[in-house]
């Protein structure tokens, strides 16, 4: 199957990267390692050129257009750049390598901005994210998109593409943690939503109780589905806790055929063939 979204050559897994990677090929899991800023998109390709089986993605967070201090569960605070999407840079990176099958992540996310100056940074990254789509565009990428807090803003922004016959390639939201309506939104102009370990996470009060992205989940016609871990983040039930690895996006496949009541196999085929057309995978 496919992890759609991971961060392996963050700096999680400085200490043993490759045998993440060989825990992961070994169970037959294949890679999209995606770039987040100048730095990381650039290693992604170096990591992703060394490897079988592993594909990346050149993009800007939309925290990354501004700075600010971010704290990820269990993971040590760090200081975001402002940065700004660099058209020339990134064409560069997209040309430099055929392992490169993604613009992304990019997008928006209103829900962590800075108590001062908020509107200026909505429109930092409503700029960004412009010049990110404006790329993918012209040089025919699909996009990996980052939407937080701002579902309506982004099928505002998507609809002014695909209405003029731009973004032919069209894209996928990732760690889709949205409503079934704001699902719809997308997959009406052909954008997939992609699922992590959130949905695997348990009402507290009550386990045994579907929460409201599990019955997303189950809802989510498995053709507009991808699944991914964005690993280091976000690890599925039943490794909480832990630092996640790709290999477990088998867990967040296991838990959408349980809620469908479909097998593994057919989630794993129906999201592999989802990925090879979306990133036109070998
Ligand atoms: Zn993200
Ligand atoms: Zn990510």
């Amino acid at each position: 199957m496919t992890d759609s979204h991971c961060h392996i050559h963050f700096q999680s897994y400085k200490e043993d990267m490759e045998e993440v990677i060989a825990r992961t090929q070994t169970r037959g899991v294949r890679m999209i390692t995606i770039g987040t800023q100048t730095s990381t998109s650039k290693y992604g390709i170096e990591v992703a050129e060394a490897h079988e089986n592993m594909w990346c993605s050149v993009g800007l967070h939309p925290s990354h257009v501004h700075r600010q201090t971010i704290h990820e569960d269990d993971q040590e605070a760090f200081n975001t750049r402002a940065e700004s999407f660099d058209k020339d840079y990134y064409r560069e990176l997209i040309k430099s390598s055929s392992k490169v099958v993604a613009i992304g992540e990019v997008g928006l996310d209103f829900f962590r901005l800075p108590d001062i100056g908020k509107e200026d940074v909505m429109e930092t990254q409503l700029i960004n994210v412009h010049h990110a789509l404006e790329l993918a565009n012209e040089t025919d990428m699909p996009v990996i998109l980052h939407v937080r807090d701002a579902h309506a803003e982004m099928v505002e922004v998507l609809k002014q593409y695909t209405e003029s016959g731009r973004l032919e390639r069209r894209g996928v939201v990732h760690c889709f943690t949205g409503t079934i309506e704001e699902a719809r939104a997308y997959h009406d102009i052909g954008f997939y939503t992609s699922f992590t370990g959130i949905m695997t996470f348990r009402d507290k009060k009550d386990p045994e109780k579907l929460t409201p992205l599990m019955e997303v989940a189950r809802d989510v016609p498995l053709e507009w589905m991808l699944v991914e871990t964005d690993a280091p983040y976000l690890t599925p039930e039943p490794n909480r806790g832990k630092r996640n690895e790709p290999w477990m996006v088998i867990h967040v496949a296991e838990k959408i055929a349980k809620l469908k009541g479909v097998t593994v196999e057919e989630v794993e085929r129906i999201t592999d063939e989802n990925a090879n057309k979306l990133f036109k995978l070998a």
